[in-house]
């Protein structure tokens, strides 16, 4: 079955990401229903399935709409209060999605959120707000140190994995990524690559992972030059790769 990837643009910068055959659709962070189904009527889908990555408004305020209209199961972080969640996830899960023929896999990564999850198969990474391209999303929950780890897992999968988070924010986190890690050309390269796509009316997405290791400083904790631009910036030593990913991140919230 040949399954499509297209992003629904939801308020001002969000990607609700749509998996879709020529006949069933899965949505994934539907954080606002009206959009999903303007998609759904367009196009004559059946939606089959709703994803959740973690419990925040702008990823879950559609969610019991599209599951009691369509009367579809909700697939969520099982640490989390997410609306009309069905199907409780943690580490080690599998989702099956039938209509779809795809399973994809759960992946625990707290740091946005204390229970955020991301969804893994078939080539695709389902990132939340936990990878963005250029970036990662803010700590409102867990701490540096879980964020880490949890980019670690997502960085280890295969290069060729395709990104798809929920934030249209690849030209700000460049703007950073520039000021993080000024002697590197990649940053400029995909600087090039997002106004060009931005300008045509497409997304910058979906990214990868083997292009993220190039370019995205959070992901860059253990380049000489990433970790001397964070102590440079922190007026003290990072020794370290958690050193130098807190000073990031918190030199990010500022920026
Ligand atoms: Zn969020
Ligand atoms: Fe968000």
């Amino acid at each position: 079955m040949l399954i499509d990837v297209i992003p629904i643009r939801a308020f001002r910068d969000n990607y609700i990401w749509c998996l879709q055959s020529d006949a069933d659709a899965v949505v994934v962070d539907p954080g606002d229903a009206t959009p999903v189904r303007k998609h759904l009527e367009s196009t004559a889908l059946r939606l089959a399935g709703i994803l959740v990555t973690h419990h925040h408004a702008d990823h879950t305020g559609g969610v019991a709409e599209l599951a009691s209209e369509y009367n579809v199961p909700v697939f969520g972080p099982a640490t989390e209060a997410i609306p009309g969640l069905g199907r409780a996830l943690r580490e080690g899960d599998v989702v099956p999605l039938p209509a779809l023929g795809l399973t994809l896999a759960v992946i625990d990564v707290p740091g946005h959120t204390a229970g955020h999850i991301a969804y893994h198969g078939h080539g695709m990474l389902f990132s939340g707000d936990t990878l963005f391209s250029a970036g990662c999303g803010r700590l409102f929950e867990g701490t540096p140190a879980q964020m880490l780890a949890s980019l670690d897992k997502l960085a280890a999968l295969p290069p060729e994995t395709r990104v798809y988070c929920t934030h249209e924010y690849t030209t700000s986190n460049l703007r950073f990524a520039k000021a993080a890690d000024p002697l590197n050309p990649a940053v400029d390269a995909r600087l090039d690559q997002t106004r060009v796509a931005l300008e045509a009316g497409a997304p910058s997405l979906p990214s990868t992972i083997g292009a993220e290791l190039t370019f995205n400083p959070f992901l860059r904790a253990g380049d000489p030059v990433v970790a001397s631009m964070a102590a440079r910036h922190a007026g003290h030593p990072t020794p370290d790769r958690l050193a130098v990913f807190t000073e990031l991140r918190s030199w990010k919230d500022v920026f």
